[in-house]
């Protein structure tokens, strides 16, 4: 834990480093504008860690070894630290703050240099207009996004979701993944438990995902069932992977039923089967047991109306309706307040 927390300090004083001016400008006469000394380096190849100095000129790596602390301007002495290249979250959902914080030092101070966004189905509506905001706010993490299938349902659907697409409508969807990936998405998410995304065949997302395949992208699913049918699920992500011929990865994986407790045993050998058969298939996972979504989810789809999230208007009977009516939100849900 000590080293996890050291290893993040050093990751951010480098990053920090690398952007600052005023530490440019000082850097003229000498040979290196940082060299930090006595570290140890995980070097993100998966080998044993190793000591030696890293020496940093113009924001580049120009010497790793034993480097004279006298030829640089500036010197860290990681003793007793970790030195590392910056981590990758895999798993985020910044579309609509990161404009707001471009800076990422919510990223940038746990050592995220680069993240991955548009998981589970939802991303920027048209990637490539976003990524040039992006360049033209100048944010500080790389950022990557997958195309999300929620986000084409809706542009491609017509507002009427709860059903399959048309031929046309199909057509419309893959059409939006092309211009997505051709604008540098690197894969296709689905969020396969949300509205409109859960009423969508496993054949549709293959299709879609098939697009996606076509330029290298990967299919990234948060999954239609983590709880008693999730083996159900996993089998379906892997067979959108083979049927589209491309990289499947599992997100936030794991078991959310208390009774099924102690079952990852079952579904990481279904992950485990598929490598050892020759599909590339991942997984990533948070390590903490809460968990957070749309409040939606925790309602049945059909008392929505379509992908709006809103709630349709249902008979007063419905048990459903009842029971949610005697939680008093059922009003506050028909003001129209969308859950999604
Ligand atoms: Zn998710």
């Amino acid at each position: 834990m000590q080293d996890r927390l050291l290893m993040v300090v050093v990751g951010m004083l480098v990053v920090l480093s690398f952007y600052s001016s005023g530490f440019r400008a000082l850097s003229q006469a000498s040979e290196f504008d940082l060299v930090i000394t006595n570290g140890h380096i995980v070097d993100g190849t998966g080998n044993p860690w190793f000591e030696a100095d890293i020496a940093i000129k113009n924001g580049r790596i120009v010497e790793i070894g034993k480097v004279e602390t006298t030829r640089a301007v500036r010197t860290i002495d990681a003793k007793g630290l970790i030195v590392t290249p910056g981590f990758i979250d895999v798993h985020t959902h910044i579309e609509s703050n990161i404009g707001r914080l471009p800076t990422a030092e919510n990223f940038l101070r746990m050592g995220v240099i680069s993240v991955v966004t548009g998981n589970c189905g939802g991303s920027a509506s048209n990637l490539g207009e976003w990524f040039t905001e992006l360049e033209k706010a100048g944010i500080s993490i790389n950022i990557a996004s997958l195309v999300g299938h929620n986000t084409v349902r809706r542009a491609g659907m017509n507002g009427d979701f709860d059903r399959t697409p048309t031929p046309e409508e199909m057509q419309r969807m893959r059409d939006l993944v092309e211009q997505a990936m051709r604008d540098g998405a690197v894969g296709l998410s689905t969020g396969l438990v949300f509205v409109p995304g859960t009423y969508a065949k496993t054949d549709e997302v293959a299709e879609l995902a098939k697009v996606a395949a076509r330029y290298g992208g990967n299919y990234a699913t948060h999954m239609r069932d983590e709880g008693n049918r999730v083996e159900q699920a996993i089998k379906e992500a892997l067979e959108i992977g083979e049927l589209a011929r491309c990289p499947v990865e599992i997100s936030h994986f794991k078991v959310n039923s208390k009774k099924r407790c102690g079952d990852s045993k079952i579904t990481i050998k279904l992950i485990e089967d598929a490598r050892a058969k020759g599909q590339q298939v991942t997984i990533d996972q948070y390590l903490y047991t809460a968990g957070s979504t749309f409040l939606g989810r925790i309602f049945p789809t059909w008392l929505f109306d379509g992908g709006t999230g809103k709630v349709k208007d249902r008979p007063l009977h419905s048990p459903a309706v009842r029971f949610f009516g005697g939680c008093g939100l059922l009003q506050h849900l028909r003001s129209g307040i969308s859950l999604y």
